[in-house]
């Protein structure tokens, strides 16, 4: 486990980034964090995280905005729910590293050519342009924008699950495609805090 502790610095914070994230659909509960270490203690993945959730919801309601986007951690985060499960005071912790992941796409801010973040970048935008999800060309983009030398290296995998159907190359899409994008437009953005996106090599 590679945990960083680093000097923090007050120019670091970036102002009403705690406020923003607690604005949103499951996130208010944050401010009553009592930093137990349940949540670290629960996950399953925090041994191979940069910070741990504790950590994470500390760094978020200080308003260390840079730090927390650029965390691994919010990409290693598998939605398995045992930290909010267990958190004393009722913190949905897993919506709230989704928020995170929401903003750092929307910010351009993740680790470069790191899969997963590239994964739900695509994802999204996948469904929302055709509304349903094509395995091959999600994996094929997904290679493509993270680890092109990956494409090669799975295409016996590839092959083998297009020949048994599991896999087709015919795009899908659903009927109406406008009206789920009409959907997805009544959902208020939340507004962003004023910072300079940082590229991560
Ligand atoms: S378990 Fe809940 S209260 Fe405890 S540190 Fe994690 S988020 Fe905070
Ligand atoms: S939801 Fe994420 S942070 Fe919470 S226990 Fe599961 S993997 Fe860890």
């Amino acid at each position: 486990m590679h945990i960083q502790r680093t000097i923090k610095y007050e120019a670091d914070r970036v102002r009403g980034f705690a406020e923003e994230i607690m604005s949103l659909a499951g996130c208010d509960r944050l401010k009553s964090c009592i930093q137990c270490g349940t949540c670290s203690g629960t996950c399953p993945l925090s041994i191979y995280m940069d910070h741990t959730p504790r950590q994470i919801m500390a760094l978020v309601r200080a308003d260390f905005k840079n730090e927390v986007l650029r965390s691994r951690t919010i990409w290693l985060c598998a939605s398995c729910y045992a930290c909010t499960v267990e958190c004393p005071r009722q913190i949905r912790i897993t919506d709230i590293m989704y928020a995170l992941k929401q903003r750092a796409i929307q910010e351009g801010v993740y680790p470069r050519r790191f899969p997963i973040p590239v994964l739900a970048r695509e994802f999204s935008k996948m469904a929302r342009r055709y509304g349903r999800i094509t395995e091959t060309l999600l994996v094929m983009r997904l290679f493509l924008k993270s680890d092109w030398r990956a494409l090669f290296r799975s295409w016996r995998m590839g092959l083998g699950l297009l020949r048994t159907g599991r896999f087709s190359l015919r795009r899908e899409r659903i009927r109406r495609v406008q009206e789920l994008d009409q959907m997805l437009a009544t959902i208020p953005e939340a507004p962003a805090t004023p910072s300079t996106p940082r590229q991560i090599p």
